[in-house]
């Protein structure tokens, strides 16, 4: 075969995909390269457990890495192990697909006070990452805070709060399972900067928040001129898409003292939502 050789280097959806359309064109060789052992990306070490439809798209991924013209190499670090100069001597195009491993810190004091984590190293830990401390999380305290509202925050929230029992049906490793299952924490607070409106989740990941077996969500109303918090009649599902139109077709205002945060004594527009489980 005298055709183009292409290395692909990251084996998530992008990479693969990409090796699946230069497969499709006809006369190309591709090596998908990843610096894990095994393919997928976050696919694999980012989708939360629980969301077993979502991690099975990895039965198409295999598919295209099955394909004769196309080669998974695992545990090969580009930068580290292999240099771009090196890998343009073997093939005829290299293709960048190595996603968005970094996190975002945010800037603010506190930071980096113990049990303060970024998302990435919590995902990490539940997902089984090959980079993850095993021990890192214990889950010994009560209450825990997600700072974010988009839909890693959701997964996040949602895999503190559910049971272990629930989460026994997923591939979830054994050890966070242990962890899980000796569980401290009751309640789940996710931290918004701005208004609902704001909210960077999906209406399917919220909705997931209110079919938590065992557990209530409480959303405090946005307002800064009369801050209040209402509990939704009973999850915040049908009819109701963001969250400020689920605050206000629950039942009337409840006030409770604030509990750090936004809470209503505050005064302050921010939204909180809480995942309490008994
Ligand atoms: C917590 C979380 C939950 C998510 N949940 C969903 C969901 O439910 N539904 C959904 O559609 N999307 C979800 N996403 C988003 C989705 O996972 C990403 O959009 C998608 O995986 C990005 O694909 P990618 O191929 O660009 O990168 P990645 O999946 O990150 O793959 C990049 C690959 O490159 C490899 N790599 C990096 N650097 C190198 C290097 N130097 N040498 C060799 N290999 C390298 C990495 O090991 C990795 O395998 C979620 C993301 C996160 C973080």
């Amino acid at each position: 075969m005298s055709g183009l050789r292409v290395a692909v280097i990251g084996s998530g959806p992008a990479g693969v995909y990409a090796a699946a359309a230069l497969s499709r064109a006809g006369n190309v060789e591709v090596d998908v390269l990843d610096r894990l052992p095994a393919p997928y990306g976050l696919v694999r070490y980012g989708v939360a457990p629980d969301h077993v439809k979502m991690k099975s798209v990895d039965v198409a991924l295999r598919r295209i890495l099955e394909d004769p013209a196309v080669r998974f190499l695992g545990n090969v670090e580009v930068g580290a192990d292999i240099t771009r100069d090196e890998l343009m001597t073997y093939y005829d195009a290299v293709v960048f697909a190595t996603g968005a491993a970094v996190d975002r810190r945010l800037g603010v004091p506190g930071e980096d006070l113990p049990g303060s984590f970024s998302a990435t190293e919590f995902v990490a830990w539940y997902s089984g990452h090959p980079d993850a401390e095993l021990d890192l999380f214990t889950l010994q305290a009560t209450h825990a805070v997600v700072i974010g509202v988009g839909n890693v925050a959701v997964d996040v929230a949602r895999v503190l709060t559910k049971k272990a029992d629930v989460m026994a049906g997923t591939d979830v490793p054994g050890h966070v399972l242990d962890v899980l299952a000796a569980s401290a924490v009751t309640e789940v607070t996710m931290l918004g900067r701005r208004g609902p409106a704001y909210a960077r989740f999906t209406t399917k990941e919220l909705r997931e928040l209110g079919e938590i077996s065992g557990s209530d969500i409480i959303v405090d109303r946005p307002t800064s001129s009369s801050p209040s918090r209402r509990r939704p009649t009973s999850r915040p599902t049908g009819r109701c898409g963001p969250t400020s139109r689920c605050c206000a077709s629950g039942p009337p205002a409840r006030r409770r003292a604030g509990r750090g945060g936004c809470g209503s004594s505050s005064g302050c527009a921010r939204s909180r939502c809480s995942a309490r489980r008994p």
